[in-house]
């Protein structure tokens, strides 16, 4: 469940994954955000580093 590399819980893969028990250890430890980035938020966060208006 936790990930080897930053040992924090990984994202749950499967309905069944969602339990009270990786709920407190997401509240505890985090959650891992190494194993799967996703594209859609990367984009999102990138677009939000821009300033709104350029100074020229
Ligand atoms: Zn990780």
């Amino acid at each position: 469940m936790l990930c080897l590399t930053c040992h924090r819980v990984r994202p749950a893969l499967d309905r069944t994954d969602y339990t009270a028990e990786r709920a407190l250890l997401i509240v505890s430890r985090g959650l891992c955000a190494c194993g799967t980035p996703a594209p859609a938020e990367r984009a999102r966060s990138a677009e939000d580093r821009k300033p709104a208006g350029a100074p020229k």
